[in-house]
């Protein structure tokens, strides 16, 4: 049993879904789970919807409308003219439009998932269709019937044991070859959508890989696979062919954009060796992550994650950054959800970077302004070295104006203003 799964940029047209409907006819062995995100950049155009509808613009209505007319478009350079397609592509998007008309929750997080998940449903429909067109049998799965979380919406946590439990019984599963689901979303046991966070297709196949103990997850992508530095930045980036789930796990949790973070420990719980390879060139070999006994000798890696915030605490008494504030103010962090890129502790000052999300800093800044002066600064970039060298660092980090620095044997990270 293997996992597939396809991003938004291999199926940004209807070139693109033929040339994933030949690599799965060319791939036909076995039994394989296939997890599709939205067409392109539908996730982001359905933001703007989100953003129109809740700021009540009518607006929204417009956007939503050029959505499905860009999925019709799509359809009708795959489809003959009289394919019911048409009707399933009009059918999703009324519901979104009705969500909007008959909604009254003003809760953002929820409307946001049950608008944005518009773009896997119909996405996974029009694959399945044309993939069936072409002769290749499959059934379409509503990752919802079996992706259960809780209702933490655009961040849901994956409920695993009724997850397992449901994808285990689940008859269309058992009874067929190729399936096609929905990466990003799932639901929450009164049925109400939710997504996995911004990019969660990857974490989707991994949770697929986990719970059916496959032989492998291929995350097929734009890039032959993972390579030291962004290869559409750097000319001179260097493929790494093989690497470890640690490597993996610490290079992505730094900003690497090339795998979700949260796909690789799924995997490692169960030895499953994930492949990411490029649907441009399928032919070609990818990067294999997996476990392995030998030591692998890694170019230096170069991870840059962009619109950082620096926050320094300060006691405002005085006290040291002792375990009783450090507490405090982790706790702080915890209770809203907003996770910690690095953090350097002095006598009275802890200073911590994190992503720009400015409800969530506002929130902690609320919560602990009482007992400590509060330092922000932004527009800052973290970049992280693994592995790093004379060269590297020289070539990264010259000139750069420098606020934090931390280094361990293996790692170089230091804070920039952009
Ligand atoms: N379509 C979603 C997004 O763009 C999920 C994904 O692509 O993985 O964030
Ligand atoms: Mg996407």
């Amino acid at each position: 049993m293997e996992i597939y799964k396809f991003g938004g940029a291999s199926i940004v047209d209807a070139e693109g879904i033929k040339n994933i409907t030949k690599i799965i006819s060319n791939n036909l062995d076995g039994k394989k789970i296939i997890v599709v995100s939205a067409l392109g950049k539908t996730t982001n155009a359905l933001e703007d919807v989100v953003n129109n509808y809740v700021s009540k613009d009518e607006k929204y209505l417009n956007y939503i409308r050029e959505i499905r007319e860009y999925h019709l478009m799509v359809s009708e350079q795959l489809f003959p003219e009289n394919h019911n397609i048409k009707f399933k592509i009009f059918a999703i998007f009324d519901n979104v439009e009705s969500f909007c008309a008959s909604n009254t929750s003003t809760l953002y997080g929820y409307i946001y998932d049950q608008i944005i998940s518009v773009g896997e449903l119909a996405s996974t429909t029009i694959v399945s269709e044309y993939l069936k067109q072409e002769g290749i049998k499959n059934v379409l799965l509503d990752a919802r019937q079996i992706i259960r979380t809780d209702n933490h919406y655009t961040d849901a946590k994956i409920n695993w044991e009724k997850t397992k439990n449901l994808i285990e019984n689940n008859d269309l599963i058992t009874n067929n070859q190729t399936i096609i689901t929905q990466g990003f979303i799932g639901a929450t046991s009164e049925k109400f959508t939710t997504t996995l966070g911004r990019e969660g297709s990857d974490f989707t196949g991994a949770i697929f890989a986990n719970i059916l103990n496959a032989d492998k997850l291929t995350i097929w992508k734009d890039v032959k696979g993972v390579y030291n530095s962004d290869p559409n930045n750097y000319t001179e980036a260097i493929f790494i062919k093989k690497m470890s789930y640690r490597e993996a796990t610490e290079m992505t949790y730094y900003g690497a954009k090339v795998i979700h973070p949260k796909t690789i420990r799924p995997l490692q719980n169960k030895n499953i060796t994930l492949e990411v390879r490029s649907y441009k060139t399928p032919e070609e070999n990818g990067t294999l992550i997996k476990n392995s006994n030998e030591v692998i000798e890694y170019p230096p890696i170069i991870v840059y994650k962009e619109n950082q915030v620096l926050l320094s605490f300060s006691s405002k008494d005085f006290s040291f950054t002792e375990a009783e504030n450090l507490r405090i103010i982790l706790k702080s962090f915890d209770n809203n959800r907003l996770k910690i890129n690095t953090i350097q502790t002095g006598a009275i000052t802890l200073s911590v970077v994190v992503n720009n999300k400015p409800e969530k800093i506002d929130a902690i800044k609320d919560e602990l302004s009482k007992n400590f002066e509060i330092r922000f600064n932004n527009n800052l970039s973290l970049i992280t070295i693994r592995h790093f060298d004379f060269y590297t660092e020289d070539t990264f980090l010259r000139n750069k104006n420098v606020l934090l620095e931390q280094r361990t044997r293996e790692t170089l990270q230091v804070l920039i203003r952009d």
